[in-house]
């Protein structure tokens, strides 16, 4: 008769804040989820629950919970909402690991969920195959890479859940982009679902920003403590001052951040009274619910509240005279996309700003002489 009985009315959040407990020694904190400690996840896992959007897009650093959002959306499926899941990783060993380290735990630690999920076991198949498909009633879990066209493309889903996207796979053999193809097997479903997550990259070349130009657009922005208007923390306006310093024969860096420069009234306020005043998702784009049944969400490194701004600040004085280090930095810690300067579109566009080296051309000082030394310089890659 158990099966009979509807679902409780709960969105994604509130389901989570009842029966979503976390893991030990896997997740920064143990025991119950509160939705409070993270108050940015709210949004989008209400969205999900929200029978008129079809996409959500996550944007952000590393360190805020991404996996968390999705572990909780797929919570929800297996006990509120059944329907194949098709979850995508950029490898399949990335896909592995987050069933192993992430799925397991979490159904492990989850009474309300665990004894409805069975692996899959495939004969024939090698053992990996029961760690990538699990089945619950009504559904099925399938975990794939994006790099394999064949699992993205083979039995329809309702669900499409992708993680860092912006590492996929440039595209799945000769079948095209790896998120297009998991988007066509939804077709059937009038009540299908995507959510794409991912760390951002490089400017121009990301599909995720791509996907959030598409959304809602909303930036989390924090009130000022001085004039209460509502502006997103950047790194720009963090005051700080640094000192480097050497220990054991390394550099090493002395920080210390006076506080956030709101950009609307001059006055700086200290890092707690930030973390500790009242923010909201603001959206540029809200009409994006309408016409593209798309919110989507763009989270920047300083709204974390587990890492000290301080934190950043050292890994920036870490990483400033290194731009491959820089790049790294901007993406998995400030959680912005990082933009190429210099860049010269192709070959024709560089020799057409060659100039015409004129004949007996003098050197400062010795006229008639031409010149005296070529140099030149060759990049091999
Ligand atoms: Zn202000």
């Amino acid at each position: 008769m158990s099966l009979w009985l509807p679902p409780e009315d709960l969105s994604v959040d509130q389901w989570a804040d009842k029966y979503r407990r976390l893991a030990g020694g896997l997740s920064a904190e143990a025991g119950q989820w509160r939705t409070d400690r993270t108050p940015y996840m709210r949004e989008p896992m209400c969205a999900f629950s929200d029978p008129n959007i079809e996409e959500i897009v996550f944007v952000a650093p590393s360190q805020v919970g991404k996996s968390e959002l999705e572990l909780n959306i797929i919570a929800y499926i297996i006990d509120q909402d059944p329907g194949t899941i098709l979850y995508v990783q950029p490898r399949k060993e990335d896909a592995m690991s987050f069933s192993r380290l992430r799925v397991a735990p979490m159904l492990k630690a989850c009474d309300k969920i665990r004894d409805k999920v069975r692996d899959v076991e495939k004969k024939g198949r090698g053992a990996t195959s029961t760690v990538l498909q699990k089945s619950f009633p009504g559904g099925m879990l399938t975990l794939v890479g994006s790099n394999s066209a064949s699992d993205l493309s083979s039995q329809p889903v309702r669900y499409v859940i992708g993680d860092e996207l912006d590492r996929f796979a440039t595209s799945a053999g000769r079948d095209g982009e790896p998120w297009e193809l998991a988007k066509r097997r939804q077709n059937t479903f009038y009540n299908r679902k995507r959510v794409a997550v991912s760390t951002p990259t490089i400017k121009g070349a990301s599909q995720i920003e791509f996907l959030y130009t598409q959304g809602t657009r909303e930036r989390w922005k924090t009130r000022c403590p001085r004039c209460g208007e509502y502006h997103e923390v950047r790194f720009d306006d963090i005051q700080f001052k640094a000192k480097p310093k050497r220990i054991a024969g390394k550099e090493s860096w002395y920080v210390d951040v006076t506080g956030w420069k709101c950009p609307g009234c001059g006055e700086v306020s200290e890092e707690q009274e930030v973390k500790k005043s009242d923010s909201r998702w603001e959206a540029e784009n809200p009409d994006a619910i309408r016409n593209n049944r798309c919110r989507s969400f763009w989270l920047g490194g300083f709204a974390s509240p587990w890492r000290p701004w301080k934190d950043i600040i050292q890994n920036f004085c870490k990483a400033k005279k290194d731009p491959e280090r820089l790049k790294v930095w901007k993406n998995t810690d400030v959680g912005d996309l990082w933009e190429e300067r210099n860049t010269v579109a192709d070959e024709t566009e560089l020799l057409k700003r060659a100039e015409k080296y004129p004949e007996n051309a003098d050197l400062p000082g010795e006229p008639g002489c031409g010149p005296l030394i070529l140099t030149c310089g060759v990049d091999f890659q």
